[in-house]
C-alpha cells in the first residue's frame, strides 16, 4: 500500500488553488502523476505545504507530519511534489534538495494534470 503525501508551495495552497482539489481530483481519478497508480492500493495521507517563502522550515515540517501522524500508525511511503511548487517556486531546488536529502523515500515531481489553459485564448 502506497501512502502518499504532497508538498506544495503554501502561498498558492492558501490563496490561489482553493481547497487544493486539483491535487485531489488527480489522484482521486489516477490521472497525472498519480497515473501509476491506478492498479495499485494507495492513499493520500497528506497535503503539506512548505511551511511559507522561502521554504526554510521544510525539512522540520516533514518531521512535524511524522509526529503528527504516529498515533494513528500513518507514514508516507512516497512524497509527490505539487506543480505549484516545482514550477513556480523561486526557491524550489533549495526546497526539492532538502526534501530528497531528508524525507528517506521516493519523491516524485508532479500531481495533477490540469494546469489552467491558456486564459484569453
Ligand atoms: S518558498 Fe516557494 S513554495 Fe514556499 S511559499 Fe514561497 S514560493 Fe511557495
Amino acid at each position: 500500500m502506497e501512502k502518499v503525501l504532497i508538498i506544495g508551495c503554501k502561498n498558492t495552497m492558501d490563496d490561489v488553488c482553493i481547497g487544493c482539489s486539483r491535487c485531489m481530483v488527480g489522484f482521486n481519478r489516477r490521472e497525472g502523476e498519480f497515473e501509476e497508480y491506478k492498479d495499485k492500493d494507495a492513499e493520500l495521507i497528506g497535503l503539506l505545504s512548505c511551511g511559507g517563502c522561502p521554504g526554510a522550515g521544510i525539512v522540520t515540517r516533514m518531521a512535524q507530519v511524522k509526529l503528527w501522524n504516529a498515533p494513528m500508525n500513518e507514514k508516507p511511503t512516497v512524497i509527490h511534489i505539487a506543480p505549484c511548487l516545482s514550477q513556480h517556486c523561486p526557491n524550489k531546488d533549495e526546497i526539492i534538495k532538502k526534501i530528497l536529502a531528508k524525507s528517506g523515500i521516493d519523491v516524485i515531481e508532479g500531481t495533477h494534470p490540469y494546469m489552467p489553459a491558456d486564459i484569453f485564448a
